[in-house]
């Protein structure tokens, strides 16, 4: 498809911006441009059939199966964007005074206490703005928490190495060393390695439950119990928070800070890299170190406080307020029993799916999962040459989504798939009947699959050199 550059046509113009109520400024003459903007021209018409040409090239959960492990792409339910576009919502500024803007600071205290609730923590902070800047700002409270007790020698987090890629990066940019834990043949963090592992330097442990196995640990209480006496912090990765809200809690597992990722489990769009919404929420001995712009409730209104010790701002002030609103309307909408109807029919449908293909497909760890499992492709690989990517391009074809490949790095050749609550059995058999059929396809004609996916806009890619040069940016063939 042709970008919306290659469409421009000189001479013609979209006159149809009103004018703007505010009067023009004079800008200083070092900061006016030299050179004239190359912004492309096109007709109105053009510009909306280029837009509707690029949401048809893409794929999301409206168009089709989307069983992308670890991403919970679930359904969004339209009503979160009508509150996000209340007027009262959307049509604020930053600057304001907060007393005319009460009503969206209470959206805070609110969402507050439904998180603390379902995750039996004592606070929250909304300023982060993903999942992996939720773990760096968890990081960082526990760093100022061993450093207020006079532990700043504490500088090693252990995070086991089915670990989130995030993880150990989030650790290693907050100044931790990083200590590798190992799984056991089921899959579950390796206690006798866990202990061999704590010492007078641990600062904490990083751990996703369930973790990317689809596993729930069923040592989760020795380990943590571990860790504290060993006199570190707890931390839960809870990206698969879908797995368990409404049935269990972080903080009733003995887990000190919680990072959540409210574009997974709590309904809101994913985006690239943003936006999303990483709240942090912890126990009250964290409350003190949590992010400025800290909403409290006071006899005048709601105001914003920064917590005594606190690290200070991690994002431009109240962080992705309108990601807030949509998360907090599926809450309320929910209510306390369709949040737990929600995780436990995510875990339903992931197991009803797991039925389905172990018979054909190698599952490495266990016959039961959470809200996602982990097939490897291993031995298919090596006996018709069908590998976990072919595999995916030939999903491709019948216009479903693959699920996430190679990961983790535990399960050679893996696919990891994750239904969600919200895809019908109907869906959910056909999706079953596409991955026998390519099963069976694959002993057939093995060699076929090199070829997918044929009916898609863009077919087979050259993966190495899309990811060692990718061309992302336009090239003009002049300077204007
Ligand atoms: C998605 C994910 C993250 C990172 O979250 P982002 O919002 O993508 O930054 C961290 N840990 C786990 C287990 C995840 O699945």
């Amino acid at each position: 498809m042709k970008l919306i550059f290659e469409r421009s046509i000189e001479g013609y113009e979209t006159d149809w911006i009103g004018q703007s109520e505010v009067p023009p400024c004079e800008l200083p003459e070092e900061l006016s441009r030299t050179k004239k903007l190359n912004l492309p021209t096109v007709s109105q018409n053009e510009l909306s059939r280029h837009y509707t040409e690029l949401a048809n090239a893409t794929f999301g959960v409206n168009d089709g199966f989307y069983p992308l492990g670890s991403c919970t792409m679930k359904y969004n339910p339209k009503i979160n964007d009508e509150v996000a576009n209340f007027s009262g919502f959307r049509d604020i500024h930053p600057l304001q005074p907060v007393d005319s803007i009460q009503g969206c600071l209470e959206t805070y205290v609110l969402a507050e206490k439904w998180f603390s609730e379902i995750n039996g923590m004592d606070g929250f902070t909304f300023q982060p703005g993903a999942g992996a800047h939720g773990e760096l700002t968890a990081l960082l409270m526990m760093k100022a928490y061993h450093k207020k007790n006079g532990d700043s020698h504490r500088n090693k987090i252990i995070i086991p190495d089915s670990a989130h890629g995030t993880n150990p990066a989030s650790a290693a940019m907050a100044g931790f060393e990083i200590v590798n834990v190992v799984s056991d043949e089921y899959g579950c963090v390796d206690l006798a390695a866990l202990k061999n592992a704590v010492g007078e330097d641990t600062a904490g442990l990083m751990l996703t439950n369930p973790n990317t196995i689809g596993i729930f640990d069923k040592n989760i209480l020795e380990i943590t119990e571990i860790i504290h006496q060993a006199g570190g912090l707890n931390y839960y990765d809870g990206a698969n928070l879908n797995a368990i809200m409404g049935v269990v809690r972080p903080g009733d597992m003995g887990f000190d800070v919680v990072h959540l990722n409210i574009h997974k489990t709590f309904s809101t769009p994913h985006g690239g890299g943003g936006p999303g919404l990483g709240p942090v929420g912890c126990k009250d001995l964290l409350k003190e170190f949590l992010p400025d712009f800290y909403p409290v409730e006071t006899k005048e209104g709601v105001e914003f406080s920064t917590p005594a010790n606190s690290i200070g701002t991690v994002k431009g002030f109240y962080g992705h307020f309108s990601i807030l609103t949509r998360a907090l309307t599926y809450v309320l909408f929910l209510g306390s029993e369709g949040i737990s109807s929600a995780s436990k029919t995510a875990v339903l449908h992931a197991n009803y799916l797991l039925n389905g293909l172990k018979d054909k497909f190698e599952v490495p760890y266990g016959e039961r999962c959470m809200h996602e499992f982990v097939l490897s492709l291993d031995k298919l690989k090596k006996e018709t040459g069908v590998s976990a990517l072919d595999m995916a391009k030939g999903l491709l074809d019948h216009r479903m989504h693959p699920p996430t490949m190679y990961f983790p790095l535990i399960v050679p050749e893996a696919l990891m798939l994750e239904p969600t609550e919200t895809e019908s059995k109907k869906t959910m058999d056909e999706a079953l009947q596409i991955y026998r059929d390519l099963h069976e396809l694959a002993y057939r004609d093995g060699e076929s699959f090199h070829d997918f996916p044929k009916t898609t806009i863009i077919g087979r890619v050259d993966e190495v050199t899309a990811a060692r040069s990718p061309k992302i940016r336009y090239e003009f063939s002049e300077e204007v």
